[in-house]
């Protein structure tokens, strides 16, 4: 049996890298890991621009206004935004500017619209401004040539903003892999079908789906295969068009748990067959024409961790994510957990910010088939090996999900 450690060594060492690039249209950018480094081509802002509505002034013309001596300068023209820019200021003269309108030849500052009092083309100013007051400068958010996006980040809006506005209207990000989904197993039916005594609806395929979708790949639901050596053959092969294979149930000690018997018969190269955890023991990787074949064990619960533990670390070195690992933190356990020495347990649990520290407790029973104590998970508790009880009050790690 293999330890977690050495599985996902395993896993990582067997996943050659990422699957090329494409370039993709900004608005079908979010979610996709940037697969180039993007430094900016200009400015932003391109001008100096009126972070106020107000006066555009030479500061030295105004020196020592104040609410009772107002000082009087000449109005020669109206800047706003997107508007005529020709007027000039000299000694004497103001500008009447409105927000996000370029700074006049001549002014240094701008005096905000309520310390002013205009009438017939005469502006009094109220306050002295320093040089520079209420100006944006060209360049003061991003300098022409600045490291603005750096690859393996995931995009989001505000990267999609930064990128509109330097004009970019696309860029190369890694291919998304595309991720089969087989479930196993005589007793698995559709969600929709009527449930009886022996049947298990296919919630696996489902959690799977969004597992893959979250880990930035394409699911491809291969449907079920049932538990017969000629099922598991044909599902088996049409799997094998997608980048990553990923099948539940049908590895363990059982009669009719064929999956690594046909996946040997189809060509894969076994790397390892049971590893040292709990929930998920059972579970099968090796490589198939140079593919990732994941074989998870079948209750849902251990699907999903198995997905979380190996898939999805696979999933980030394909797409050459360097910022979707998961946060873990050290957190003071409220509860007595009990363990078993040489198996690693990862432990749904409730992880919250308390008191200038995080604190933790699981989420109720833990049997692997389980998915409400999952539901009520936002972490998993990751209990080592080497030891079998953890004390109420200790520290614990924990891995947050999501
Ligand atoms: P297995 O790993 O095939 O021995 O399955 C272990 C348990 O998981 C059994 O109770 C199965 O009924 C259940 N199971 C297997 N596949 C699925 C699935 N696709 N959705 C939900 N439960 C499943
Ligand atoms: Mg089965």
């Amino acid at each position: 049996m293999i330890s977690v450690d050495g599985a996902l060594k395993a896993v990582l060492g067997a996943v050659k890298g990422t699957l090329g690039t494409e370039d993709v249209h900004i608005l079908d950018l979010p979610g996709r890991v940037l697969a180039e480094d993007i430094y900016s081509r200009c400015d932003i802002p391109s001008f100096d621009y009126s972070a106020m509505d107000g006066y555009a002034v030479r500061s030295s013309d105004i020196k020592g206004a104040s609410g009772d001596n107002g000082i009087r300068l000449e109005v020669a023209g109206e800047f706003r935004a997107g508007g005529d820019i020709s007027a000039k200021v000299s000694e004497g003269r103001a500008v009447r500017i409105m927000t996000g309108a370029p700074i006049p030849q001549g002014a240094d500052a701008v005096v905000m619209v309520e310390n002013t009092k205009a009438a017939g083309g005469i502006v009094e100013v109220f306050e002295e401004v320093e040089r520079g007051e209420n100006i944006r400068l060209a360049g003061e958010d991003i300098r022409n040539g600045d490291l603005v996006l750096g690859n393996g980040i995931i995009l989001n809006s505000a990267h999609i903003g930064i990128l509109a506005s330097m004009g970019l209207s696309s860029a190369r990000v890694s291919k998304m892999p595309r991720v089969a989904i087989l479930a196993t197993g005589d007793e698995v039916i559709a969600i929709e079908d009527e449930i009886n005594p022996g049947k298990v609806r296919n919630s696996n395929a489902y959690s799977l789906y969004v597992q893959v979708k979250e880990s930035g790949g394409i699911p491809v639901n291969k449907g079920v295969a049932r538990d017969s050596r000629e099922s598991l053959r044909d599902a088996l092969k049409s799997c094998l068009d997608c980048d990553i294979i990923v099948a539940s149930g049908g590895v363990s000690m059982g009669e009719y748990d064929y999956v690594k018997d046909v996946m040997k018969e189809l060509g894969m190269d076994e790397k390892f067959w049971k590893v040292a955890m709990r929930p998920g023991k059972p579970n099968l990787f090796g490589t198939i024409a140079g593919k990732p074949f994941f074989g998870l064990p079948g209750n849902p619960v251990s699907t999903m961790i198995g997905f979380e533990v190996f898939v999805r670390p696979a999933m980030m070195k394909m797409t050459g994510c360097r910022v979707g690992e998961r946060k873990e933190v050290e957190a003071l356990l409220e509860e007595d957990i009990k363990t078993k020495k040489g198996l690693r347990f990862f432990i749904r649990a409730r992880t919250r910010w308390n008191n200038g520290g995080y604190v933790t407790k699981t989420t109720g029973p833990q049997g692997s088939g389980m998915l409400s104590s999952m539901v009520k998970a936002n972490s998993l508790i990751i209990v080592h090996e080497d030891i079998d009880t953890v004390k109420k009050g200790s520290k614990v790690k924990v891995r947050f999900l999501g």
